[in-house]
């Protein structure tokens, strides 16, 4: 890199523009060799087992470094521990030793071997525990040399992180006060970093090719996380130009700020209820109406036990006590999928996306089920408590998981425990089959979520994690639009609560368009809630129709897009 005013280009995953000098994080293996006198067996066994041990050690602090404000990558950390404790691949290392290799590089290739036997298997996710296998390798090996470990939790001021890829590892130990901005190879808008660095607040632009390799460390650059721009070693033009961008950016948040304790309601006063979305921790509800999605799996899958009824009884007290008697909607576990318990045998599926994901694994887990439900219903009598189940795909999937909820209820009813014998009971609406069958599933259900981003991954069958996936995964494609309509038709002819809480309804396309073909509740991240605000209480309901009514005409995504971003507030 020499040339001023270097250009890159990726996807802008993150609003904002940061100036910043580039940090290039490049975590290497250290390199191995075999000694000049042969090793000892038994000294290297005893190497070894310390080595794993501080990296277990070293695993659970991490975890329990981030696990209130990340339970999602604290889990990461634990499962992660879990493969360090697999006694088929320390078998094979400890092998290697009696064969003669020292103990660094029987973990180098021991880990290694088994890393290539799951990278190639042909599914994603056993794949991807390929990649954390390398992790520990690392962290084994660095621990044998007594090297300090990467660390990206204390960065220079105003650093623009450049890597490769950042592993889950790495995003969730990020020095937030210091990285003003993230340039990453690998990754979309989907992606665990892009979701990461937006919920920090920091720009991030990704998929910049050859990033890493281009970019050394120390340079001067500015990077754009709404258009994709990486500008590196800007000229005193292009720097001016950025600051001004950067003022109008900072400005218009700074406007938006000021919406945060507003009500969201129209200029021409229709009222929108705008929610929160949390995770694991309770967050702060004074600016919301309600909480439309309440995600527990984050309590399951940063534990390294199956949490007890009591445990999650307590947790979701919690939750309830922050509402502050606002409206919590808890969402019955959605593992599965991408999200696997560590303390739990669970089946390898060729298309787990498919397959037994949320209320279909619950369902055949009845006793897990059971449990939550008892925690959720007995949690009912502390606050204004409602249960939503998620991948619901048929009228059939609504009657037994209320029918199990029926079972769970008589059981407490039997044992004279109390629980709100009122309590709403709701699905999520993210599976195409079911969003057809909008009409009859309003009459069976209180209300309803529409999570828009598995939505989108089934309508378009483009897997909302995958990277090379992301022109087809189109959350404003015509299709979405006419099934977001047709969905809220249903639901207002029956008259059933209905509300969005996938990322579609915390972005400025999605509210005016959402607002538009209909919805009333809109739940967000809390971090966008003052754009959300801002935008509503400056738009009519009466142009959002017209805006609506004319994206249902559009033929292409770009055609909505650019319809949003001009007629809109996009
Ligand atoms: C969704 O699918 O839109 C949703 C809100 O749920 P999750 O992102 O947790 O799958
Ligand atoms: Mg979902």
């Amino acid at each position: 890199m020499d040339k001023a005013n270097t250009i890159l280009h990726g996807t802008g995953v993150s609003e904002g523009i940061a100036f910043g000098t580039t940090w290039a994080y490049l975590p290497e293996d250290p390199s191995l060799s075999m000694p000049a006198v042969p090793p000892v067996p038994e000294e290297e066994q005893a190497r070894l087992a310390e080595a794993l041990a501080d990296a277990r050690e070293q695993l659970t602090a991490l975890a329990d470094r981030i696990a209130s404000d990340n339970p999602e990558e604290a889990g990461i950390f634990l499962a992660q521990k879990e493969l360090l404790q697999d006694p088929e691949m320390e078998e094979t290392v400890r092998d290697l030793i009696e064969s003669g290799k020292t103990a660094e590089l029987a973990v180098y290739e021991g880990f290694s071997m088994f890393a290539d036997i799951l990278a190639a298997v042909d599914d994603e996710l056993i794949s991807m525990r390929a990649g954390d296998i390398r992790d520990i390798r690392g962290r084994v090996i660095r621990n044998l040399l007594g090297m300090p470990q990467p660390d990206l939790s204390s960065l220079p001021p105003e650093t623009i992180l450049v890597a490769e890829d950042l592993l889950p590892s790495d995003t969730a130990m990020i020095d937030r006060e210091n990285v003003l901005g993230i340039v990453t190879e690998k990754g979309n808008p989907t992606s665990h970093t892009a979701i990461l660095a937006r919920s920090f607040g920091i720009p991030a632009v990704l998929g910049v090719l050859d990033a890493a390799a281009k970019i050394p460390s120390g340079v001067p650059a500015v990077i754009d996380g709404g258009s994709g721009a990486v500008i590196c070693e800007p000229s005193e033009e292009t720097k001016a130009e950025m600051m001004q961008q950067k003022a109008a950016i900072d400005h218009q948040k700074q406007e938006e700020a000021a919406y945060l304790t507003a009500k969201a309601e129209t200029l021409d006063g229709t009222d929108i209820a705008v929610g929160i979305n949390v995770g694991g921790e309770p967050e702060d509800f004074a600016s919301c109406d309600y909480c439309g999605l309440y995600r527990t799996e984050f309590l399951f899958l940063e534990q390294d036990q199956m949490p007890d009824e009591e445990l999650q009884l307590r947790e979701y007290r919690k939750m309830l006590d922050a509402s502050g008697g606002k409206t919590v909607t808890l969402r019955t576990m959605d593992i599965g999928g991408d999200k696997k318990l560590p303390y739990l045998e669970m089946k390898p599926e060729d298309n787990p996306f498919l397959g037994i994901r949320a209320v279909r694994f619950c369902l055949q887990q009845p006793e897990l089920f059971r449990t939550q439900l008892r925690a959720a219903l007995r949690a009912s009598v502390y606050g204004d408590l409602r249960i939503m189940f998620p991948m619901i795909g048929s009228l059939d999937d609504i009657r037994e998981v209320k029918k199990f909820t029926a079972s769970v209820m008589e059981e407490l009813r039997a044992e004279q425990i109390p629980f709100n014998e009122d309590i709403k009971l709701g699905i999520m609406i993210e599976i195409p089959s079911i969003a057809e069958m909008s009409e009859e599933a309003a009459r069976e259900v209180d209300f309803a979520s529409i999570g828009t981003n598995d939505l989108c991954q089934y309508l378009c069958a483009a897997d909302r994690m995958n990277a090379d996936a992301t022109p087809y995964y189109q959350t404003f494609s015509p299709a979405m639009i006419r099934c977001l309509s047709r969905i809220a038709q249903g639901f207002a002819k029956v008259g059933t609560e209905l509300s969005v809480c996938g990322e579609m309804a915390g972005t400025r396309e999605g509210i005016p368009l959402l607002i538009g073909l209909g919805y009333r509740k809109l739940s967000m991240n809390p971090k966008n809630l003052a754009m959300a605000k801002s935008i509503i209480c400056r738009m009519k309901r009466s142009d959002a129709e017209t805006l609506a009514e004319q994206a249902l005409q559009c033929c292409t995504q770009d055609e909505v897009l650019t319809l949003l971003k001009q007629k809109g507030q996009g």
